[in-house]
């Protein structure tokens, strides 16, 4: 095991139910498998690394979420290429799923970062990113 690698990310959320269906489909495109799953919680597992979501008490859904505040901004998933890029940003439009940063897209994130960015129904801000591409004269995906 590479020391200092992520563990896990635990994540409190607003109605749980939703962000399964949401993250649940998500994270199996990317190849995570569920790991965990209880009353008030699941998670999902892709090699050594898990990530898991809670449902927040009622007592503490107010304030809302909100990226702009202290705290989670985004998480940052890789991809295996160019292509898994559109065709994710396909699947999320056929979702209904809101890409951010259109006017940019696929390169909001500078001239060499090809990414899709949205939001999970807590509006938390996801990004999946195709390899970077070192080539001068334009990236080919193998
Ligand atoms: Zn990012």
């Amino acid at each position: 095991m590479q020391k200092g690698l992520l563990h896990h990310i635990e994540i409190y959320v607003s109605n749980l139910k939703q962000t399964n269906e949401f993250w649940g489909w998500l994270l199996k495109e990317l190849g995570y498998s569920s790991f965990q799953e209880w009353e008030n919680g699941h998670s999902w597992k892709l090699g050594d690394t898990y990530i898991v979501f809670v449902q927040a008490e009622d007592k503490f859904l107010d304030p809302p979420y909100h990226r702009c505040r202290v705290g989670l901004n985004h998480l940052a998933f890789h991809t295996s290429s160019r292509q898994q890029v559109d065709e994710m940003t396909r699947k999320l439009t056929e979702r209904k799923v809101k890409i951010l940063y259109h006017d940019k897209h696929p390169f909001a994130g500078g001239d060499n970062h090809y990414a899709v960015y949205f939001e999970d129904p807590d509006r938390i801000k996801v990004e999946l990113v195709a390899p970077e591409c070192s080539s001068t004269k334009g990236c080919v995906d193998s």
